[in-house]
């Protein structure tokens, strides 16, 4: 018998939450990133969903701890620091309402919030209402990332959440942000705090795991 223990270690742990008008695809956006696989039971979301997952940044591992909404104002009572903010580029009404939505995360989230726009749904094409362009410009007025994405085939799903990562990690290495400040949605992981305990021990080990 083989009794295998995995250790999950990542660097830093970052708090994401997804919002956006209901039927906009977040459920599914989210299943899809950490299942690898579209959900066709459209139950609705009720309260606050949740999941999780270690990815690769740059050679870094980072833990995302996504939660879902659905729309209510239970999701104020979190800190948050990345967000994917959703609207479904067959519906003008949810893209209209990204305004609020904005205003909301901007004023509740973490200061530093670094939000990536998605336009979900890229497999409806023929259906669309608001074109790449404008919602591209509405982004970039507003200091998004902005991808068009599709739960249903995985097309951009990953990279929504790594590129969103990865500014949150440039912002930590430029000193913009800072992890230790209460309240950043930002918390060491124990790769991280293992290092933080021991930099002597975590040095020796990484310089024979190089072999320099
Ligand atoms: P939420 O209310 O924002 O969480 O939306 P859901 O994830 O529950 O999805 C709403 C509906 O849109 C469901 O019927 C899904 O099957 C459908 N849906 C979600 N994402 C996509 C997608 O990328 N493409 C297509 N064609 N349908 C999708
Ligand atoms: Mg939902």
């Amino acid at each position: 018998m083989l009794i295998c223990c995995l250790l999950e270690t990542y660097y830093f742990l970052f708090k994401f939450l997804v919002i956006g008008n209901a039927g906009t695809g977040k459920s599914c956006l989210l299943h899809q990133f950490i299942e690898k696989k579209f959900k066709d039971d459209s139950n609705h979301t009720i309260g606050v969903e949740f999941g999780s997952k270690i990815i690769n940044v740059g050679g870094k591992y980072v833990k995302l701890q996504i939660w879902d909404t659905a729309g209510q104002e239970r999701f104020r009572f979190f800190y948050w620091l990345g967000g994917s903010m959703f609207f479904f580029h067959c519906s003008r009404e949810t893209y209209n309402a990204l305004t609020n939505w904005l205003t909301d995360a901007r004023m509740l989230a973490s200061q530093n919030i670094v939000i990536i726009l998605c336009g979900n749904k890229k497999d409806l094409d023929a259906d669309r209402e608001v074109t790449f362009l404008e919602a591209s410009r509405f982004a970039q007025e507003n200091e998004l990332m902005f991808l068009e994405t599709s739960a249903l085939t995985g097309e951009n799903v990953e990279e929504a959440f790594v590129q969103c990562a990865r500014k949150i990690l440039n912002k930590i290495e430029s000193g913009e942000l800072d992890p230790e400040r209460m309240g950043s949605g930002i918390q060491y992981g124990d790769a991280a705090l293992r290092q933080l305990r021991s930099p002597r021990r975590a040095q020796a080990q990484s310089a024979q795991e190089c072999g320099c």
